[in-house]
């Protein structure tokens, strides 16, 4: 019996060690670290040998084949072991593949990727297709291919994700968009980044297709050096296409093959000029999938805007709180302020991955009246911003709650409380869902 062995006991090993053990493999799990409790008592149920708190070094090295779990760099030394030995080190991703004759609709990017998978989802339960939601969103992908059986699966891929997938072949392939994020993670070098998230794209075949924001200069230089058989659906908020969405003056026109329907942006659940890049890339997936016009335009109208992503808290005072604490990067943060209507109270910082904060300056001059540092070391943000809006409109602030006690104290009716922080949180919180979560429960308490 061939021995498969995962490494990492969460949501994407647990699956993957599942899926193997209904296959008829001698699965072994190993973690470095505690497992949760709740994903430990699914090893048992499913009867799954496993240890935490270290790798056995013979148990682990005498795999035919590894599946790694996402967040285990490759320099790990047990990886580095595996390596040398030549053992296949795969990733979940590639190995429920093998056992899923769905089709697979895969989005990627560096922004958006949530929104995007969410809107796709939905559209696809609206027009009443047999649909799952998995990869870096809720159930592991390879935990419902052992358990569930879907005609189609929508699902969220990050870069790390998509490091150790070789066959894996989507039916549509989404990259959202391409910014500098996670470089630590790939020597610092920009190109590495750019080539692991076109991995989605690698086994494509001309029936299949790849769906890219064709305003993304990243993103086209890099198709500009491959050859991708795919079915070509570029989405713009710049320029016409042939094929794919663009904006003409009110509307989302989406062209795909022969048909040609319009979406006003007024009827869009999302606002915010990235939303409705998110939104051209859903309709282009709903329409290759054959989804009815009416039932897109109805669904990108009734989508409800998922936690932490641009979502209104409270009005009080007349002072409405936003929490944007996914918004973990400068782009994201870029386009939060951009879609900003009102004087803005901006809390932002956290573990900073590299930020150039000078592409927001603009912004910050047009938009924000007062910032809320919420970090532990706030110096970077004070270079750039503290000229811009006067050393008495900028404070620091060490919890969610100091930060939302200080931001209502700038704020004056009509204005805008923005948590949308550019930063990683592990500084102050366990993770960006922490953050939001104690932004919010600050909010109510207010
Ligand atoms: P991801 O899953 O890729 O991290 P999300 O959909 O969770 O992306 O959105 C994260 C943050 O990025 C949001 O809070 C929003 O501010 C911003 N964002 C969403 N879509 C886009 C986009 N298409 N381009 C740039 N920023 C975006």
């Amino acid at each position: 019996m061939a021995r498969i062995v995962v490494l990492g006991g969460a949501e994407s090993g647990v699956g993957a060690a599942v899926l193997a053990k209904t296959k008829g493999f001698d699965v072994f799990l190993s973690d470095n670290g505690k497992i949760a409790q709740k994903y430990a008592e699914q090893l048992r149920k499913w009867d799954i040998a496993f240890e935490e708190g270290g790798h056995t070094e013979a148990l682990v090295l005498s795999a035919d084949e590894v599946v790694k779990s996402p967040g285990i760099p490759d320099s790990a030394p047990m990886v580095r072991k595996l390596t040398a030995q030549g053992t296949p080190i795969i990733s979940e991703i590639e190995f429920a593949g093998r056992y899923d004759s769905a089709k697979k609709i895969c989005i990627t990017g560096s922004n958006g990727k949530t929104t995007t998978t969410s809107l796709i989802y939905y559209l696809l339960q609206q027009a009443g297709l047999n649909v799952g939601l998995g990869g870096n969103i809720g159930k592991s992908y390879a935990y419902q291919v052992a358990t569930e059986q879907h005609d189609y699966y929508v699902l969220e891929i990050s870069s790390f994700q998509l490091d150790n997938v070789y066959s894996f072949r989507p039916d549509i392939a989404i990259i959202t968009n391409i910014t500098p994020d996670h470089l630590d993670r790939y020597d610092h070098n920009m190109e590495n980044y750019v080539r692991a998230k076109f991995r989605i794209t690698r086994n494509l075949r001309p029936e299949d297709c790849f769906i890219f924001d064709s305003d993304d200069e990243i993103t086209v230089g890099h198709l500009s050096r491959i050859i991708l058989q795919a079915k070509m659906l570029p989405f713009s908020q710049q320029q016409e296409v042939a094929q794919g969405a663009f904006l003409r003056e009110d509307k989302i026109v989406v062209r795909y093959e022969e048909s040609e329907s319009e979406i006003y942006l007024k009827e869009l659940a999302l606002g915010g000029k990235h939303n409705v890049y998110n939104s051209m890339a859903a309709a282009l997936a709903a329409k290759a999938v054959h989804i009815d016009d009416a039932v897109i335009r109805a669904s990108l109208s009734s989508f409800q805007p998922i936690e932490h992503r641009l979502e209104p808290v409270l009005s009080i005072k007349d002072v409405l709180y936003i929490n944007d604490s996914k918004a973990t990067n400068i782009d994201s943060a870029w386009y939060a302020l951009e879609c900003q209507h009102h004087p803005v109270v901006w809390i932002v910082g956290g573990k900073d991955k590299g930020n150039d904060y000078g592409v927001l300056e603009k912004l910050v001059r047009e938009k924000v009246k007062a910032i809320v540092c919420l970090g532990v070391d706030n110096a970077k943000i004070h270079a750039a911003f503290e000229d811009i809006v006067g050393s008495d409109k900028i404070t620091d602030t060490a919890s969610a709650a100091e930060a939302v006690a200080a931001a209502s104290r700038f704020a004056e009716a009509g204005d805008v409380v923005l948590l949308s922080p550019c930063c990683a949180s592990f500084d102050l919180f366990k993770n960006y869902e922490d953050r939001g979560e104690q932004f919010k429960e600050a909010v109510r308490n207010l």
